[in-house]
Parts: structure tokens; sequence; C-alpha cells
């Protein structure tokens, strides 16, 4: 099997985190679909970015909660064939101490994150499982396996996330197909940005540092690589050391 010219899909392609990684799987000569929901200029940033160096993607718009628009835009991209590379990185926070998180910041965060997951992988699935190679890579947070204050919605979606990797590492174990998460701790990002100052960073981070996007990229290249093929069901953290 060669995994060099694959076609994949980044959710959330048009943010920070996305782009790297977007880039990093065009490198390795795949041809991508960098994925926005309002910020289309910036996926189209990296599209033309993509090109210039030489490798191949494309600009795809649509929001992960809205399932018959992800339907659709999913039927769209199927036409041309299975897409074997598939990165649900699209994600927000919106922080409130619990007791005065409203039901509309609960389900904002929670329905990106965990609607946004099946509507995008469900119908990618059968597609995926009758090419008998794929790669599913769930971006998770550091914020699931260890809690933050005021993430009461956010570290609920990401746990979701990675109980769902899990589970459905299970059932394509013998397809060829791995699916694992990446929990990344402080990453700097516009996300990231209003969050954490240095001193806070330093505080939290044994590394005393922010991760970086290409750090993140790297590591989901690698586990969407043919190197990767046997490891599966993980959630894998990239924080600095942060427990
Ligand atoms: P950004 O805010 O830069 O990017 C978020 C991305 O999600 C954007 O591309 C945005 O699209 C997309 N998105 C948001 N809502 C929707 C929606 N309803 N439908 C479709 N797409 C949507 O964040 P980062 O790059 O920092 O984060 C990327 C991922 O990494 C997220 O899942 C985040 O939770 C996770 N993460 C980030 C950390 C950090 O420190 N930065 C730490 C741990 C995890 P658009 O802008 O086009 O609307």
């Amino acid at each position: 099997m060669n995994d060099t010219a694959l076609r994949a899909l980044v959710t959330g392609g048009s943010g920070g985190i996305g782009a790297a990684i977007c880039k990093r799987l065009a490198v390795a000569g795949h041809f991508v679909y960098v994925h926005a929901n309002r910020n289309q200029a910036a996926a189209a940033a990296t599209v033309a970015d993509i090109i210039a160096a030489g490798g191949r993607a494309a600009a795809v718009a649509f929001d992960v909660t809205d399932a018959a628009a992800t339907g659709a835009a999913i039927e769209t991209l199927l036409r041309e064939g299975a897409v074997q590379i598939l990165v649900n990185n699209a994600g927000i926070y919106d922080d409130a101490a619990f007791p005065g998180m409203s039901r509309e910041q609960w389900h904002r965060v929670v329905d990106v994150s965990v609607d946004g997951f099946y509507n995008v992988t469900q119908p990618l699935m059968l597609p995926m499982i009758r090419t008998r190679w794929g790669r599913i890579i769930n971006i998770s947070s550091v914020s699931a396996l260890s809690g933050n204050r005021g993430q009461v919605n956010y570290a609920a979606a990401k746990g979701a996330l990675n109980a769902a990797t899990k589970a459905l590492s299970l059932e394509v174990a013998t397809r060829g197909i791995t699916v694992n998460a990446v929990a990344p701790g402080i990453i700097a990002t516009e996300m990231s940005a209003p969050l954490f100052d240095a001193a806070t960073v330093a505080a939290l981070v044994p590394m005393k540092r922010a991760g970086t996007v290409t750090e993140v990229a790297s590591l989901v290249g690698y586990l969407a690589s043919i190197e990767a093929g046997y490891i599966t069901g993980q959630i894998i953290s990239i924080n600095g050391g942060m427990a």
C-alpha cells in the first residue's frame, strides 16, 4: 500500500492547528481538503500555500453541526472516491464556571466536537472500509484527561471524542483503519492566546513553553502514515509534560 497519494480531509483547516496539519499532510504527498466554517479566506490561503509549495489541495466549507450541509458536502467529496485520511480537528471552547454555564454554551461546544464527529465521520466510513486502509485522527485536549476549571463543556466534549475514538478503533481494527486521538496541551494559536499568558504557561507546563502547531502537525502526520499502522485506539498527549 502506497500512502503517498491519498485524499485527506482536515476539518477546521482554517484554524491554527488545522492549517499546520493540512500543510504536513500535503508535504507527505496527499491531496488535502482544507475545511473551513466561517473563515473561508483562511482555508483558501492555506490551499494557495500548499499549491505554491508544489502540493495538491482544495477548500471546502460547511458547519459540522449542520447535519444536512455536512452530509451534502461529504457526498460531493465521495464522488471522487474514498477519503482515507480524516482529521477531526474542528473545535471551539466557550468557558464559564459551571454554575453560570448556559445551556447554549454547553451545546455549542459539545455539538461541534461530538455531533461534528458523527456528521463528518459516519458517512466517510463505508467507502474507507471498502479500501481496507484508513486513518482517523481526532483532535482532543488535555482538558479531557485532567479537567480544567471553566471547561466542563469542553472537557465533556473532548472526553466523548476520546471514548468514540476507542470504540470506533475496535470496530475497524481488522479493516486496516486506525483511529486515534491527539490530546494537545497549550499550543500557541489564536484560540489559546486569550487564555494563557506567559506566566500561566510557565506555571502549568513543565517545559515552560507553549507547544507549536508544527509539533502537533508532526504527530498527526506520523499517525496518518503507513509506519503508524499498529497504533490504534490511543489518546496520545502532546503537552510539554503536563500531567
Ligand atoms: P482555532 O480556533 O484556530 O480553529 C478552530 C477551527 O474549528 C476553525 O477552523 C473553525 O472554522 C473550526 N470550527 C469551529 N466551529 C466549527 C463548526 N461549527 N463547523 C465547522 N468548523 C468549525 O483553534 P486551534 O487551531 O487552536 O484548535 C484546533 C483544535 O485543537 C480544536 O479542536 C481545539 O479544541 C484543539 N486544541 C487546541 C489547543 C490550543 O492550545 N490551541 C489545545 C488543545 C486542543 P472557522 O474559523 O472557519 O469558522
